[in-house]
């Protein structure tokens, strides 16, 4: 009986990890340059305290200069607006990074506007994706997790061009940007959201699946083509009273299902998570690269 590829996102991401600091290495004996960047964090969410501090730690382990900037949670728009400017000044630091949610009063477009589009490693500057979106331009960044399912892709032999690509979820961070991306890279795209009539019919003609829904195990075996390559960004805490935390995190998409019936899965954990943070330092590498003065 065949049995889907499982895609090992935490392997792929460790090899990426270890190409960007063989490069780190390189650029600071050739050009004495350590590629900088920086992390703005307002409030103590402590989901978005554990995301700062995983990407210091990988940040440190190939050698790129982190820098953690933490406002209090009743900061104003205007002080948050000026570090930004801070760091945009910073010859030190090639990416800023605004981790988000921000608190209800400060206007995240605003933010995330004033960062310098050359430092915005995440991507989500909307010149960056608006380049994204047009014909024949190039962003200077893509957004990391967006980026991390191409490169999945691409990694395991699998091509875009000419297929049916489905992606659920159209969030600015990940649904919107995967689907452009998709797009650029000449697959035939379909945004499934939370109005779609009828989202198993459209996903079931899906030679590559992008699951973004934040909805856990959403995605049934039935809803897959045989053979079709699924992306599972979701990542959702569900309860598990057997384990010492009390909960356990899943995907969009039932896994053991799709297993029967993909030819490609990516697991939760292990598969687009790690890809994220690969991206992030692999951004900031390319930022620094580009700002050497010679
Ligand atoms: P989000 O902002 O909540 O967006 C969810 C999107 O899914 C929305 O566009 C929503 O549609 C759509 N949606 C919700 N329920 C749906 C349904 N039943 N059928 C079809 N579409 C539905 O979430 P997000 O920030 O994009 O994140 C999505 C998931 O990815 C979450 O589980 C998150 O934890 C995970 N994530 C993982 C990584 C990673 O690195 N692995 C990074 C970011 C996010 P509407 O627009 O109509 O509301």
């Amino acid at each position: 009986e065949e049995r889907a590829k499982v895609i090992d996102g935490k392997a792929i991401a460790q090899t990426i990890r270890n190409e960007i600091a063989d490069e780190v290495r390189i650029l600071s004996e050739k050009f004495h340059k350590v590629p900088g960047l920086a992390a703005v964090i307002v409030g103590d969410r402590k989901d978005s305290k554990t995301y700062v501090s995983m990407k210091g730690k990988a940040c440190a382990e190939v050698g790129i200069y982190f820098l953690d900037l933490e406002l209090p949670e009743d900061v104003s728009e205007d002080v948050v607006v000026e570090k930004v400017h801070f760091l945009n000044a910073n010859p030190d630091v090639h990416g800023i990074l605004v981790q988000l949610p921000l608190p209800k009063h400060i206007n995240e477009e605003r933010v995330l506007s004033e960062i310098s589009i050359d430092k915005d490693v995440d991507g989500f500057h909307p010149l960056n994706i608006g380049k994204l979106a047009m014909k024949g331009r190039d962003p200077l960044f893509l957004p990391c997790t967006p980026k991390g399912c191409l490169e999945l892709l691409s990694r395991s032999g699998i091509s875009t061009k000419g297929k049916r690509a489905v992606v659920v979820g159209r969030s600015n961070i990940v649904g919107l940007p995967v689907a452009l991306l998709l797009l650029k890279n000449d697959a035939t795209v379909t945004i499934v959201h939370s109005h779609t009539k009828d989202p198993e019919s459209i996903i079931r003609e899906a030679d590559i699946i992008i699951a973004a829904a934040g909805q856990p195990r959403m995605i049934k075996g039935d809803w897959i083509k045989p053979g079709a390559a699924v992306i599972d960004v979701g990542t959702n805490a569900v309860d598990d009273p057997s384990r010492k935390t009390g909960y356990r995190l899943v995907g969009d998409v039932n896994f053991e299902e799709a297993y029967k019936v993909a030819g490609w899965v990516t697991p939760v954990p292990g598969g687009v998570g790690p890809m994220t943070v690969a991206m992030l330092l692999r951004n900031t590498l390319e930022s620094a690269k580009t700002k050497i003065v010679i």
